[in-house]
């Protein structure tokens, strides 16, 4: 069982330093739950008004600065690290790190790990506390460490768009820490090297291989029914950190370039029941979050492919150097 840092002691304290009078609150989905409680006892402490954030977020891409910038003063954003972009407002982000215990599951990964002597770590928010615990364990354990951090991403952090912190790193294998597949499967694509997938809220040790040739099939599926497609809409998101208007107005030109019809399209949430108006559309390419068209691909009737994906459609790219999307956020 785990618990999350929410860090209430300097939550107040920088509300107080602040002299704020109105708080935002902005929650992932997994934290939501602990919104109100967080919430009584920001009111109590600092004598406050809190508005809890009730849309989605998924990451620091996501903050709730423009829609919240005349009804507060600042906001507590939970469980990202902050990106390098331009916030409205002051923002007191909270990593609310994880107290899992690491240790019993970090044992049983080592048999995985045999063959590898020069290893990288890489994890998200929840648990960027314990790398150096990893570090110390595997080098107690003989092998050689490789870490590095990234403009935008913290020491041995990744995200689910943003792998700059494990590219070119000369490791001959990676573990992550962590549940979910997307980060190990984007760590797998981005190095094609092998990935040890170390949950230590299931005590699973994985390999990341087959996933990822399940993902690169469906992916290859979608690109394939995508090179039918005449008539293009062009997504693209009004979240400050997943705005690539430029991008989309060059994939604009390219695709009218090759004869084809393309519309670009702003919004905020991107989800299928967006999409059905747009009748005559026949695929879409998504500028927004890229976890959109390979996560939740096979909720969308037609196909919705990520820029890199485009260009294997339009035979710019070869299918061999298959990329997934990334945003640098520079
Ligand atoms: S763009 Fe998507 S993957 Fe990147 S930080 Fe935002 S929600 Fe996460």
């Amino acid at each position: 069982m785990s618990n999350y840092n929410m860090e209430m002691e300097n939550v107040v304290k920088q509300i107080k330093k602040y002299n704020a009078k109105n708080i935002g609150l902005q929650f992932p989905e997994g934290l939501k739950i602990k919104s109100t409680a967080i919430a009584d006892e920001i009111e109590t402490k600092t004598q406050t008004n809190v508005i809890i954030s009730g849309d989605p977020c998924f990451g620091a891409c996501d903050v709730a600065d423009s829609k919240m910038m005349d009804m507060v003063d600042l906001i507590v954003h939970y469980g990202h690290t902050p990106l390098p972009l331009k916030y409205k407002i002051p923002i007191i982000f909270i990593e609310a790190y994880s107290d899992i215990k690491i240790n019993e599951v970090l044992k049983k990964s080592l048999p995985s790990l045999e063959n590898y002597s020069k290893i990288a770590i890489a994890t998200t928010t929840q648990h960027l506390q314990v790398l150096d615990e990893i570090k110390d364990f595997l080098e107690d354990n003989g092998k050689e460490i490789l870490l590095k951090s990234s403009k935008s991403t913290k020491k041995g952090q990744v995200l689910g768009c943003n792998f700059s912190s494990i590219k070119n790193l000369d490791a001959e294998a990676y573990l992550f820490l962590g549940s979910g597949k997307f980060h190990p499967l984007g760590i797998h694509l981005f190095t094609k090297a092998p990935v040890i997938v170390v949950n230590p809220y299931t005590s699973e040790i994985s390999n990341i291989k087959d996933l990822s040739d399940e993902i690169l099939r469906i992916r290859f599926a979608r690109i394939v029914k995508a090179k039918e497609v005449n008539i293009w809409g062009i997504l693209i998101s009004s979240k400050e950190g997943q705005y690539r208007f430029n991008l989309a107005k060059e994939i604009k030109k390219t695709l009218e370039d090759e004869g084809k019809k393309a519309y670009l399209i702003l919004a905020d949430n991107i989800s299928p029941d967006i999409l059905l108006p747009y009748l005559n559309i026949e695929g879409f390419i998504v500028t927004a979050c890229p976890r959109i068209a390979i996560d939740d691909s096979s909720i969308y009737k037609k196909p919705l492919i990520t820029p890199q994906e485009l260009e294997i459609v339009l035979d710019k790219r070869k299918w061999d150097d298959y990329q997934l999307d990334e945003i640098l956020f520079q």
